[in-house]
């Protein structure tokens, strides 16, 4: 309670800076420019969403370009933007669960009822599971890693926007045909591009296990230090197995992700004498204007440095 009325008075103290002093700190969103507000959770979702919406939303995402959207802290601004959403989509698939963050700033922007407009991307992929002792059973949420998944996404996109907006049903219908086509495309090249790995050489050593739904798209083994993000920092006990699984296989190529840390990626690198080949993106898009700042840029990118990663 004491943390609701603490939010209450910085939301009041928000919008009375913001009735009095006119414009915002960024100048990008009026009120008054008749676009839909929507609100993502993270870098990729925002993109898909954008695709679909184009000019017609006005988008904030939440968890910033470049961090771990597995856990985040609304800042007030995030309150205040997800009570004023039209819409808002978040991927599931346990991805937003760390401290309940995204129930509770749902349960605090009065965004937890069933008639809400919030957006399930993820609906209607079918999940894998994590295998790690003490994790079994919870859902891995690195669907989006699958383009085949990522054109569910666009799907649910167009879907939640319609519902938000039904007015402008026909142009969100065309634009996510139009994105849905190109990501098909893609998926169709990463398919021919991996085949031509030769299949006992297809394993992907990241960080994170991020790459299940990748790995059986793509026809991967996907071998991992830890298998989903919690601290961020292997230890010792999964620097070793991850270690034996490399020599044992004899794998020349490592892969570190751009949203984590590189040290214990680095330090099994040392302790294999076997290269890390590329970054490769996978909870985060890049800065914009930089490689890998849309998914479709991302995953290009991906393709590009694990085809070639395999193939030194
Ligand atoms: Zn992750």
């Amino acid at each position: 309670m004491k943390k609701f009325l603490l939010l209450a008075t910085t939301l009041f103290t928000l919008m009375m800076l913001a009735a009095c002093g006119g414009q915002e700190a960024n100048g990008n969103s009026q009120e008054d420019d008749g676009k839909v507000q929507v609100v993502t959770t993270y870098s990729i979702v925002y993109d898909i969403v954008k695709n679909v919406g184009g000019d017609l939303v006005d988008i904030h995402s939440l968890a910033p370009i470049g961090s771990n959207p597995h856990e985040y802290d609304p800042l007030p601004e995030d309150v205040q933007k997800t009570t004023d959403a039209d819409a808002v989509f978040y991927n599931g698939l346990n991805l937003e669960a760390g401290n309940s963050w995204f129930d509770n700033l749902m349960e605090t922007a009065g965004k937890d009822g069933d008639d809400a407009p919030v957006f399930l991307m993820s609906e209607g992929v079918e999940a894998m599971y994590l295998t790690t002792e003490g994790n079994e059973g919870e859902e891995d949420p690195h669907a989006w890693l699958d383009i085949r998944n990522g054109i569910k996404y666009a799907e649910n996109a167009r879907d939640g926007l319609i519902k938000a907006d039904p007015e402008n049903k026909e142009v969100y219908e065309k634009n996510a045909e139009k994105y849905i086509a190109k990501l098909q495309e893609l998926h169709d090249k990463a398919v021919k591009q991996f085949k031509e790995i030769p299949e006992e050489e297809r394993v992907l050593v990241t960080s994170e296990g991020a790459f299940k739904y990748f790995s059986d798209a793509y026809g991967f083994q996907a071998e991992y230090i830890w298998e989903i993000n919690q601290e961020n920092q292997g230890t010792p006990n999964q620097i070793t197995r991850i270690v034996d699984i490399i020599n044992e296989k004899e794998l020349t190529g490592l892969f570190l992700e751009t949203s984590i840390d590189a040290r214990s990626m680095e330090a099994v690198s040392a302790e294999t004498d076997v290269p890390i080949r590329g970054k490769v993106f996978t909870d985060s898009l890049a800065e914009p204007g930089e490689d890998g700042d849309t998914y479709i840029d991302m995953m290009e990118w991906n393709i590009k440095t694990i085809k070639e990663g395999l193939s030194q």
